[in-house]
């Protein structure tokens, strides 16, 4: 069954809509049948919708022009990142007035101070895994020797993968979970535990934020859908809101049928659209 068919016999079911972006709308640079067709009904309907991602590592602006070049017209408040929930969950811990060491690269966040020098590690409140290319080693160092000293103090992962394709090099690169799993381990030898926390899918905070972003209170109501049955679909299961898979990205057809529990999706869909 085709997602847009689904969508025009029951939308009556829900006030709101969260869209995954690779693998559900896009694959690369390239829009999936029925994409770009979908958001404008939305649109043309007034029904709410974000798009939601775990990448930290761009802005939500180079993500609206990834969207734009694909095919996709998107505004910058139609994008949740990650790290669209960072400054609200600072705000609530109180700690948007201390200093944020960041490693490596990240995108939007907000006001926060932040700084990459870890001969000032001693000043932050809070650690930022972030991603692309840095000094890892005298990076992971110092941070190592922060949290021995001081492992009550937050460490914040925008999202929890391993690993991400690189397109420029063909090759994986490590993502800000795979980062924070490796310096969580090498404390954990040294006999420090520390518990990274994590923003993105299938986490519960960028969920929480998405619906409250919305305003819609029962979540049941609340469309969900992506390629990825440990991502999309596990998190938006936890949330209490609909999970709908397409078969268009990472998820064969014979993994969905299998998927169980908090993995098994609602309702699953051979793409959005019709192809060409
Ligand atoms: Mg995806």
């Amino acid at each position: 069954m085709l997602l847009l068919d689904f969508w025009r016999a029951e939308s009556v079911r829900f006030d709101a809509v969260l869209f995954d972006i690779d693998g559900t709308l896009v694959v690369g640079p390239r829009l999936l049948p029925g994409a770009a067709e979908l958001i404008s009904l939305l649109r043309h309907d007034g029904t709410p919708f974000f798009f939601l991602t775990n990448d930290g590592d761009h802005t939500r602006r180079q993500k609206c022009g990834f969207l734009l070049r694909a095919g996709i017209e998107a505004e910058e408040r139609e994008v949740i990142s990650c790290l669209s929930v960072l400054p609200e969950l600072a705000r609530r811990n109180g700690w948007e007035r201390g200093l944020f060491f960041r490693a490596g690269r990240l995108g939007d966040t907000g006001d926060l101070e932040l700084t990459s020098d870890p001969a000032r590690l001693e000043e932050c409140s809070a650690v930022l895994m972030g991603e692309g290319p840095y000094d890892w080693r005298t990076t992971w160092e110092a941070l190592i020797d922060f949290f021995r000293h001081h492992p009550e103090r937050p460490f914040i992962v925008p999202n929890p993968d391993t690993c991400w394709p690189n397109a420029s090099t063909g090759g994986i690169g490590i993502g800000a979970g795979g980062q924070a799993r490796c310096i969580r381990l090498l404390l954990h030898e040294m006999g420090t535990e520390i518990e990274p926390i994590y923003l993105g899918k299938p986490y519960r905070a960028i969920y929480d934020y998405a619906a409250g972003r919305l305003g819609v209170t029962d979540r049941s109501r609340i469309l969900c859908v992506g390629d990825s049955l440990a991502s999309d679909i596990r998190g938006a299961n936890n949330a209490g809101m609909y999970s709908a898979l397409v078969l268009t990205g990472i998820t064969s057809e014979q993994q969905a049928q299998q998927a169980f529990g908090e993995f098994r999706p609602r309702g699953i869909f051979s793409a959005i659209g019709q192809g060409a």
